[in-house]
């Protein structure tokens, strides 16, 4: 495998705003990359698929990238298993902070939101800020404020105690640092059964313009500082897209993550700094591109996690340093004449195994 990027021959944007009978439509989730204990495997497998569904039906429906990412997010956002709006997990002080971001390939936009406590779609919220303010990234009360009166209008206002489940307590009760967190749910032994935990989630996608997008949603990781902040929301960082260059998203120790703006790198916006077609020979070019990016931070910062990837090619892939990391995809092809949802030519979900060369044929069901 040869690295895509940089010389990628993309004319993305110059076909960005029209529909093409050819082309590739492409999503590609994410519920964290961690020590996925085995319990969780099958309410993470089903949360994927549903999320994988509702993205590419609006795909194949000739809608658009930000709407397939969003709508993803807002399935995973919604199931205790993941960390992210309801399940998310609890700081030092026992509280929930839930960080999103989503960004738009085609014109570079972002919107970020910190610390809401008050809302069951913090993507959604994310998305309003970038689509209806001059602004890219907001925190304390004013992002609050703007939350509530986002989610108003949808009916997804809320509590905090609303977002909070009883595995968040326990695993809030289990764990005592930030950092034996960090140890136990990164690097820790494959489904470790004294492992727990959710984590973060996310999207990229293709749509049959040409326009890439991705969103990533998070409550953090437990027991962090009241007001800390992680990769998630942060442009480059979190999440990246540039239509003319690719999408991703990520997962993993927020503070390596942000070393490395493992995003922008992962979806070739920097120079690759690790022969991935090494690691990863046979597999996908968008494989080769996540695996080089997370190579990278382990070797750089000695930091954990996994990102996805999407090419403006349509090629979806994704690669981690963690035990495990669930993941899926769907590809398929946008036909004239819509709206017709169209079924994927090609889908997966699943949680793979460090190491296993991230073929679906070995994944775990
Ligand atoms: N990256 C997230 C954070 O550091 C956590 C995760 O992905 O699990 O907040």
């Amino acid at each position: 495998m040869v690295w895509p990027k940089l010389c990628y021959p993309i004319n993305a944007m110059s076909t960005a705003g029209r529909r093409s009978a050819d082309r590739p439509l492409t999503i590609v989730v994410h519920g964290g990359a961690w020590a996925i204990p085995d319990a969780d495997v099958p309410d993470t497998t089903a949360g994927l698929k549903a999320a994988t569904s509702a993205g590419y039906a609006i795909l194949a429906a000739g809608g658009s990238a930000l709407d397939a990412v969003e709508a993803a997010v807002r399935v995973l956002e919604r199931l205790p298993v993941f960390d992210a709006g309801v399940g998310s997990v609890l700081n030092a002080c026992e509280e929930v902070e839930c960080d999103a971001l989503i960004v738009d390939g085609n014109t570079l936009a972002s919107g970020g939101v910190i610390g809401l406590n008050n809302v069951l779609h913090p993507v959604s919220v994310a998305r309003r800020l970038m689509e209806t303010t001059p602004h890219a990234l907001i925190a304390g009360t004013g992002a609050r404020e703007f939350a509530s009166t986002v989610a108003a209008t949808a009916g997804e206002c809320c509590e905090e105690a609303d977002l909070v489940t009883p595995a968040a307590r326990a695993e809030w009760l289990q764990k005592r640092t930030f950092v034996g967190t960090v140890e136990a749910v990164f690097a820790g032994n494959e489904g470790d059964a004294g492992a727990s935990g959710h984590d973060t989630v996310g999207a990229v996608a293709l749509d049959c313009t040409g326009r890439l997008a991705a969103a990533t949603s998070t409550g953090g990781i437990t027991m962090k500082m009241r007001g800390r902040v992680g990769d998630s929301p942060l442009i480059g960082c979190g999440a990246f897209a540039d239509s003319a260059v690719g999408a991703a998203s990520a997962t993993g120790h927020g503070e390596s993550i942000m070393k490395c703006m493992l995003s922008a790198r992962a979806a070739g916006a920097m120079a690759p700094s690790s022969p991935a077609s090494v690691a990863y020979a046979g597999g996908t070019a968008a494989q080769g591109c996540a695996a080089g990016a997370v190579d990278h931070m382990l070797q750089r910062v000695g930091g954990f996690g996994g990102a996805i990837v999407v090419l403006p090619s349509g090629d979806a892939g994704a690669a981690h340093t963690t035990p495990r990391m669930a993941w899926g995809y769907a590809t398929g092809t946008f036909a004239e004449g819509g709206p017709v949802v169209l079924s994927p030519s090609d889908e997966a979900v699943g949680v793979t195994l460090r190491g296993d060369g991230l073929s679906p044929l070995k994944w775990r069901w």
